[in-house]
């Protein structure tokens, strides 16, 4: 259980609600295919705009190798649910879709149910899915951590089985690193990756388990991403601020490759 699993680190860029236009969006786009270009055969580069923006970066994208995610879904596949996009309404478009990110269950009241639905339902579709998990400040402080995010791995993968393995990746994402500056110790994130994947082999098996790539989240910038890609059972980290600057998220890439390629 050790050891990374066989597919290529993930560096996963969250773009939230950014950047305010079109034209801003397209340059940041340029800036990560020029780097990504170099690096295709060492690291996946999978970027999560904001869904209006979806349908001309997936243009400009084509045949770049960076794959195009959108940063939320809804369950079903079409219906009477108004302001919601399905998962098969993405599928042209997208390769990858995050689910249960921390602002979401904040600002929105997602539940882990809800999570578990959503996760299932980007399966269904043959698409991958990043699925966050994470503790708030209240859960760190008083050392139930573990407690916390043991029931929302729990909770979200309630209906994957072996046969997702490949497709499934999981964010750890301490609620209080995210958009603060305050990163995650290495070894808090270090014991939380390991907690995450001994339960997803209870779940799906040892053997399958060892195929999920699992994540650091939380304010990762150029200056401290190799003490998160460095840590043995870490396969990537998914970046909110940083990924807005072409420059820094270049130098995120590159040193998450390097590191791998040592490895
Ligand atoms: C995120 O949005 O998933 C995230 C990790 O944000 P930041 O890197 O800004 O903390």
């Amino acid at each position: 259980m050790g050891a990374r699993p066989p597919g290529m680190p993930l560096v996963a860029a969250n773009w939230k609600m950014n950047p305010t236009n079109i034209d801003d969006a397209l340059d940041l786009v340029r800036g990560v295919m020029s780097v990504a270009r170099g690096q295709a055969d060492k690291v996946d580069v999978a970027i999560f705009p904001p869904f209006p923006y979806l349908v001309p970066v997936s243009d400009l994208m084509v045949e770049s190798g960076v794959k195009l995610g959108a940063q939320d879904t809804f369950w079903e596949m079409s219906g009477a649910y108004t302001g919601e996009v399905s998962p098969a309404m993405l599928k042209p478009l997208c390769q990858w879709v995050i689910v249960g990110h921390s602002e979401r269950r904040l600002h929105l009241g997602e539940t882990d149910e809800m999570v578990a639905k959503k996760t299932a339902a980007v399966l269904s579709c043959e698409m991958s899915v990043i699925m966050c998990v994470g503790e708030l400040i209240d859960h760190y402080d008083a050392g139930t951590s573990d407690t916390i995010v043991s029931s929302q791995v729990k909770a979200g993968l309630a209906s994957c089985s072996a046969d997702d393995s490949a497709r499934l990746v999981i964010a750890y994402e301490p609620v209080w690193a995210i958009g603060t500056g305050r990163s995650a110790d290495p070894e808090h994130a270090y014991k939380t990756l390991r907690l995450i994947r001994k339960i997803v082999g209870e779940m799906i098996g040892a053997g399958a388990a060892r195929k999920v790539r699992i994540l650091y989240g939380g304010s990762v910038k150029a200056d401290n991403v190799q003490e998160y890609v460095e840590l043995p059972l870490c396969d990537g980290v998914l970046v909110g601020g940083a990924s807005l600057d072409a420059e820094e998220f270049a130098h995120i890439v590159k040193v998450t490759a390097e590191v791998y390629g040592h490895r």
